[in-house]
């Protein structure tokens, strides 16, 4: 699927076929080499991830083109799961692909908070969605079958491949566009570019952006599998997430679909260490933090391949307001953990990734519509979606820190206080996901503008 380097086909058949006058154009602007060959575009979308693709998705939608830029060879096949609110899903609706994954994944039916200390007595609260929570709709999805059914929105092309951004050359021209230049030379000159590539964004850095902050916290995650006939087959789990609390170390397992587990923990580190490539020292690390833990977390753990565990540093980036740049530069954007890292104490930062989309989509093909050009209506659409969604973003990833905060803490007479009275007495679940209410609204494409070409 890599997107040849020079052949202008790929991005101008991504355009609605109405718009395609605005389409690339290969420009060589030096005779001297090969790496010095220009390519125009209108949009480009840094990264195929959550953000990117669910961008470029929302903006098809809407009868608009882009190009994706991703690092990788491929979309990323490993990774584990995520867990899916219903703001998420109103953002899959929107886009027209969270039926194909509502049937691929379990609709979680509640929550069971336990104890990982036998003294205390197992669980401590469980919890109904629907009594408690009525109309919530939570779902872990495979990491993997998302970016697949985002991908599967767009045309064949839209996505380059092994297309790594090294760095942000300038922006330049009276309509400000923006010069990229790529590790292999290549260099792309676009109207647009959105700033999907991830937690450690070169584009957020280009931006005057600080680097995420560590948090004080690790994460394990892993997806067991069931795959087997027989016993060894099959879901073996109630549709529930299981929460289970220790001092300074939570973990969890939720089922994901007929056949898979995803799990986690969550554990106190002063400083993330080493990067370890092993993965079967991974797990034996994962396994040797919870020695004594409840035995069906174990199992789960135990039943998932090492290749199918990672370990994670958990950072975030508060969006304080008059300190941190603006989310836009010129007709450079950010979205998704690029301009807002946040923990996942929520579960809530793939689900924000997903309404930057829609709403940024939306800002976009309207400064498209009426002739978009970088310098007035694409960078007056970007600092509108900006004014949208801060609001959203920077108390989220605030509140995602302290919640995170607070459930670390290893006190012991906390922890009982927790165990004790908190959890069973004073946790309210609608209250707690409030913020799943977000309604990003639906994409509507342009009245007359047809499904778009292939
Ligand atoms: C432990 C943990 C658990 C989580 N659990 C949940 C959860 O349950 N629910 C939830 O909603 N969220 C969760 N999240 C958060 C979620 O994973 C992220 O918010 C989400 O993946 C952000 O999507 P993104 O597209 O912004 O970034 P990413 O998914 O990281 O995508 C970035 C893409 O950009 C590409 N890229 C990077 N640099 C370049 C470059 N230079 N050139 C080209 N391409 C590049 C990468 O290869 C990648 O494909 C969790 C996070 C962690 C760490």
């Amino acid at each position: 699927m890599a997107l040849a380097t020079t052949s202008s086909h790929a991005f101008s058949s991504c355009l609605h076929p109405r718009r395609r006058h605005r389409g690339r154009r290969n420009v060589a602007v030096s005779p001297r080499s090969e790496v010095q060959r220009r390519e125009e575009m209108e949009i480009v979308i840094v990264g195929a991830g959550v953000a990117g693709l669910a961008t470029a998705a929302s903006l098809r939608r809407l009868g608009v083109g882009a190009t994706v830029l991703e690092q990788g060879a491929s979309l990323r096949a490993g990774g584990t799961s995520l867990t899916l609110f219903k703001n998420g899903w109103r953002v899959l609706d929107a886009i027209g692909v969270a039926d194909e994954l509502r049937a691929k994944h379990l609709r979680v039916q509640g929550m069971k908070m336990r104890s990982a200390s036998p003294a205390a007595g197992g669980v401590l609260r469980e919890f109904s969605f629907e009594e408690e929570a009525p109309g919530q709709e939570v779902r872990a999805v495979e990491r993997r079958a998302l970016l697949e059914a985002l991908a599967s929105r767009l045309p064949p092309g839209a996505i380059s491949f092994s297309s790594k951004l090294r760095r942000v050359v300038g922006q330049q021209g009276p309509d400000g566009a923006t010069e990229l230049e790529l590790e292999d030379g290549r260099r792309i000159v676009a109207k647009v570019v959105v700033g999907c590539d991830g937690v450690n964004s070169p584009i957020a850095r280009w931006m005057g952006f600080s680097e995420p902050r560590y948090v004080g916290h690790m994460a394990f995650r892993g997806l067991a599998r069931y795959d087997g006939a027989g016993d060894g087959g099959g879901q073996p789990f109630e549709a529930k997430v299981n929460y289970i609390y220790g001092r300074g170390m939570r973990a969890g397992f939720v089922p994901v679909s007929a056949t898979r587990v995803y799990w986690f923990i969550c554990f106190n580190r002063q400083s993330p260490g080493p990067k370890i490539t092993d993965p079967a020292a991974l797990k034996r690390e994962a396994l040797e933090l919870v020695r004594g833990w409840p035995e069906d977390l174990l199992a789960v753990m135990r039943d998932t391949p090492d290749d199918a565990v990672v370990r994670t540093p958990l950072v975030d980036r508060w969006l304080w307001p008059g300190l941190a740049p603006p989310a836009s530069r010129g007709g450079v954007v950010l979205a998704g953990d690029a301009w807002h890292p946040m923990t996942p104490n929520l579960g809530q930062g793939a689900c924000c990734a997903l309404e930057d989309a829609v709403v940024l989509a939306r800002r976009l093909a309207a400064a498209a519509a009426a002739g978009g050009d970088a310098a007035s209506s694409y960078g007056e659409a970007m600092r509108a979606y900006e004014r949208e969604r801060w609001g959203r973003v920077f108390p989220l990833t605030a509140r995602a820190g302290l919640v995170g905060a607070l459930v670390q803490w290893g006190n012991p007479a906390v922890c009982a206080a927790r165990d004790g009275v908190v959890i069973p007495r004073l946790v309210r679940l609608g209250p707690f996901l409030e913020h799943t209410n977000f309604d990003c609204g639906l994409l509507e494409p342009p009245p007359a503008a047809a499904a778009p070409s292939p």
